[in-house]
């Protein structure tokens, strides 16, 4: 019970296991999709990190680097300071402004040039010499390439504006690492360019690069620190080739390792496959049973070659087909297709049943078919599987059996009325003689005493004439059953002995009867009728089983066991001698004679002419009979037949043609 739960389970859990590994093949694909949404993924977030992490880096780069220039600013505003305190001292004279410590130090810095202007902002000396300008606005726009700033105190009522540029101021005032990172660029509120450390300071160029803004203030009022990324970042997804060409080699190496190992699991399994297929249809083929799948509607699935032999059509023919068959016989197609409709509901005998089939060559055959479900993998009946034996043989050889014993028993009955009418004539023949001495005793003493009734006398010779009439119609009906003259040639008793056994061994078996044999190197061929040989031995056989068990009290066909020895020996140079012993109760004494009389039996339903045939048939055959006890412990009946010889038989063969038209000519 258990075992057959487990087994279901495992017939259930089949389909599921075969369907996950049928969809293996899918996992390099899927592993491959999965690994490239997670490069994606790792690498869009890793870009937006980065994007994130520069932008921060870019705004303290931009907040440091606008917090050194401010610084640098207030440093020079202070050194202007300076000059200015220094200015109250000194002669309102340019020789003078051009010769101060401050002034000299603020032009070597990062000064263009210092202005002196009185209350009037007229020019009250300007170092250096060059001052194309008769007067200088503020915010005005300096000598010399690029824009300059200014710087502006007041001293007194006059006023010192210094002059400088904001590119100088860019490229001392910010560290030089950071100019290597970034375009810097100081603008105005309306995006004007003031100052750039970038080579070609166009604003488009910055387009897509990353920058930022910052207010310088201070003393560079309306001005702005820009920072502009130097690189243009490049798109996340320009890094994904590289590693995803890594990925895949890696993909690849474990897909190429599973496949190896899958196609020598498949090469493992195909090879064990084609085994046990050969081995199969090696023994379908050597099977002496035809075999047949048929689905539910009777269309032929498979066929072996036994099957092919036994209808003589090839696989090809077969397979596909739906009844009619074309082996079932023509003249039975409806009887064979109800019983066709009857098998495929299922309703087949278990035990088989018999069908008559037609082979192509227009042979009959006897065929026994066993159905039985045809279950597939999943447990499921599919359709029917047919076995099939033929048992044409077989029912040849009952059939021939049952004409032999009918054959047999007719010849018998022919026979046993022969040595009927023989028995009758030897006993009739006496009474028969002594009516016909008896009447013409009389019709000679009524003649001799002169008796004169002519009609008495008639008829005393009329009862004379049908007496030897009787006489002569009993001997022509004994010759009539007794006329067939035994066929004399050269047999092998033995042979014959093993025929006789043979048909009656079904009986033997039955009664769990044993024959044992005994015969000698080199017998000779006796010469003999080999059918009323087989007879006299059948005969012989039976009464020994019939004594076998009728000695213990049982019924002739219940099996109660014995033996049979058939003892074939040369008894002299002219004679083969044959002893059929048993070991059943034995003749207890009575001779050969009595047991061979007509009509002696101690059977309940014996005729008792058995033996008496039998002693006849050995004596024409110019053989004898004899019988006794046996060392088995029962009976033994023995006869005696002449060897074959050539000469003599053709002798005898001569002399009986010329009786045989003595008796035509007669
Ligand atoms: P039936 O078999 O009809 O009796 P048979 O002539 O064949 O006639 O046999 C005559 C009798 O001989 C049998 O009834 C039986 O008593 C005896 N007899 C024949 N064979 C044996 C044997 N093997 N053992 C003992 N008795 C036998």
């Amino acid at each position: 019970m258990l075992a057959t739960q487990i087994i279901s389970a495992n017939i259930a859990s089949a389909p599921a296991m075969g369907r996950a590994r049928r969809s293996l093949w899918l996992l390099p694909l899927l592993a491959s999709v999965v690994f490239v949404v997670g490069v994606l993924a790792w690498a869009y977030s890793a870009d937006r990190f980065d994007r994130e992490e520069r932008r921060a880096t870019l705004i303290t780069d931009a907040l440091s680097s606008e917090a050194q220039l401010r610084a640098r600013l207030d440093i020079e505003y202070a050194h202007l300071e300076d000059l200015g305190r220094s200015l109250k001292k000194m002669p309102r004279t340019r020789s003078a402004l051009g010769s101060n410590i401050d002034v000299t130090d603020g032009l070597r810095r990062l000064w263009l040039s210092v202005t002196w202007l009185d209350s009037n902002n007229r020019i009250i000396a300007h170092v250096p010499d060059q001052m194309p300008l008769a007067s200088l606005q503020v915010g005005d726009i300096a000598d010399g390439p690029g824009l300059s700033s200014h710087l502006t105190i007041n001293v007194g009522d006059d006023k010192l504006v210094v002059r400088y540029s904001p590119t100088l101021l860019l490229r001392k005032g910010i560290p030089w690492w950071l100019t290597r990172k970034y375009d810097l660029q100081l603008v105005d509120s309306s995006e004007q360019i003031i100052a750039s450390l970038d080579e070609t300071p166009l604003r488009l160029d910055s387009v897509g690069r990353e920058s930022y803004k910052v207010v310088v203030g201070g003393n560079m009022p309306g001005a702005y620190l820009e920072l502009t990324l130097r690189e243009t970042p490049k798109p996340f997804w320009r890094t994904l080739p590289i590693v995803l060409i890594c990925g895949f080699l890696l993909l690849m190496l474990v897909a190429t390792t599973l496949l190896r190992r899958q196609v020598r699991q498949i090469s493992r399994a195909e090879g064990a496959w084609r085994t046990e297929a050969a081995w199969r249809q090696a023994m379908e083929d050597s099977a002496l049973v035809g075999l047949r799948a048929r689905d539910a509607q009777g269309r032929i699935l498979y066929v072996n070659r036994t099957f092919c032999d036994m209808v003589g059509l090839p696989p090809e023919r077969l397979i596909g087909l739906m009844p009619p068959m074309p082996y079932w016989p023509p003249d039975a197609i409806d009887e064979v297709m109800l019983r066709n409709q009857r098998n495929l509901a299922g309703n087949a005998p278990r035990e088989g049943y018999e069908a008559l089939w037609c082979h192509q060559d227009g042979r009959r055959l006897n065929v026994m078919v066993f159905e039985s479900p045809l279950i597939d993998a999943y447990g499921q009946q599919t359709g029917w599987m047919g076995s099939i034996i033929d048992i044409t043989a077989r029912k040849q050889l009952e059939e021939r059996e049952r004409h032999q014993a009918e054959a047999m028993a007719y010849q018998s009955r022919l026979t046993t009325l022969g040595e009927v009418a023989s028995a009758l004539a030897h006993q009739l023949n006496q009474p028969l003689t002594a009516i016909m001495g008896y009447n013409m005793g009389m019709q000679r003493m009524l003649t001799d005493a002169g008796y004169g009734n002519q009609a008495v006398i008639n008829a005393l010779k009329q009862q004379g004439d049908q007496a030897a009439e009787a006489g002569k119609i009993v001997k022509r009906i004994r010759e009539f059953l007794t006329r067939r003259a035994p066929q004399r040639e050269s047999s092998d008793l033995m042979l014959i002995a093993r025929r006789a056994v043979e048909l009656v061994q079904r009986d033997l078996s039955k009664q769990h009867i044993q024959v044992q044999w005994a015969e000698p190197a080199h017998l000779p061929m006796v010469c003999a009728d080999p059918i009323l040989m087989e007879q006299v031995l059948i005969n012989l056989i039976r009464n020994a089983a019939d004594a076998m068990s009728h000695g213990q009290g049982h019924a002739p066909e219940e099996s109660v066991g014995g033996t049979i020895r058939i003892t074939a020996s040369r008894s002299s140079e002219r004679f083969v001698r044959m002893d059929v012993e048993d070991n059943g109760p034995g003749l207890n004494g009575r001779a050969v004679e009595q047991l061979s009389a007509p009509f002696y039996s101690t059977k309940a339903d014996g005729m008792g002419m058995g033996l008496a045939i039998c002693r006849s048939v050995i004596e024409v055959h110019h053989g004898g009979m004899d019988a006794g006890e046996s060392n088995l412990g029962g009976a033994r009946f023995s006869f005696t037949l002449p060897v074959f010889d050539a000469q003599l038989q053709e002798d005898s063969l001569a002399a009986e043609d010329a009786r045989a038209s003595l008796e035509a000519m007669l």
